[in-house]
Order: C-alpha cells, then sequence, then structure tokens
C-alpha cells in the first residue's frame, strides 16, 4: 500500500538542522499521522506521497515548506510585570490573546523594564533535514477521518474531542 490522502502512516524520522539533530521520534515509538490533512508539514507530507513500507528517505524542506521564514514583526517588547515569575533569558512561555489562541514565544533579553520576546516558532527561517523511515501504512478508519487526524494505540494525545469516543 503506497502513501496517498487519507492513509495513516507511521514513520521513524531524524530532524537535523545545520547538521545537529533537533528532534527524533523515540524508538519503537513511531510518528502516526494522517495523510492529507496538514497534520506534518507541508515539504515532508509531499515527499512521502506514494512511499511505501520499508522505504526510506532523505528530504531537505525549505522554510517555506516548513515553518516558514523568520518575521521581525514577531519580536516584541512585553512589560516585565507581566511575567510571574524571575524571566528566563531562552525559556519558553504562553500568551493568551484576546480571541483565547495560545501564542508561544521565546525570551530574547530583559531590557529594562521590557523583556524582549521572539513569537517566531524556533525553527522559522530554517531549511530541515529529515531521514525517514516509513514504517506502516493503512486505511484510515472513518472515526479518524471524522477527527481528521490519527488514531494511535493509546488513541488520543489531546483532549479536546475526548467525550466523543
Ligand atoms: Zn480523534
Amino acid at each position: 500500500m503506497n502513501i496517498s490522502q487519507d492513509k495513516v502512516v507511521e514513520i521513524d524520522y531524524v530532524l537535523k538542522v545545520d547538521g545537529e539533530v533537533v528532534d527524533r521520534s523515540e524508538e519503537n515509538d513511531p510518528l502516526t499521522y494522517l495523510h492529507g490533512h496538514n497534520n506534518i508539514i507541508p515539504g515532508l507530507e509531499k515527499a512521502l506521497e506514494g512511499h511505501a513500507a520499508g522505504d526510506h528517505l532523505n528530504v531537505t524542506v525549505s522554510p517555506e515548506e516548513g515553518y516558514g521564514e523568520r518575521d521581525d514583526e514577531n519580536v516584541q517588547m512585553l512589560p516585565k510585570a507581566d511575567f510571574d515569575d524571575d524571566v528566563e533569558i531562552g525559556a519558553s512561555y504562553f500568551a493568551q490573546s484576546d480571541d483565547g489562541s495560545v501564542n508561544p514565544f521565546t525570551v530574547m533579553s530583559v531590557e529594562g523594564d521590557d523583556v524582549k520576546v521572539d513569537f517566531n516558532p524556533p525553527l522559522a527561517g530554517k531549511t530541515l533535514n529529515f531521514d525517514v523511515t516509513v514504517k506502516t501504512v493503512r486505511d484510515a478508519t472513518e472515526e479518524e477521518l471524522a477527527h481528521g487526524h490519527a488514531h494511535g494505540e493509546d488513541m488520543h494525545d489531546d483532549d479536546e474531542d475526548f467525550d466523543d469516543e
């Protein structure tokens, strides 16, 4: 069976940026995703199309097809008073906006009473290099298609549709 729209795919992967490993699937714990539903970054999803279990791929993904380009407007100053604790340089926090969405950011520096923060995804602007092995490919269940994501052995990682199982 080849990877195409609505297949559930398990992959082992190693993600390298600038030659360094920044993320990887754990041994015997592959990433499971529903193909064709934007559940993984576009460049990787496109490269996996048509492949089958056992295939090994080396995929280079440009920022445009990865986490996007860096946007300097995503670097902002926040009042230090808004932070509860000691502000830690390099630490990640979450800001809740008025519409309820939650936006992660990283602290760049503290400048007087202000904190300089970066809302860009940490891998924005980076070329991503994936080393991928396709483990399994199967048809999605109706429930998975209705939810728009794959269900692994331990069901949901996300709790938001918890009660419709
Ligand atoms: Zn679900």
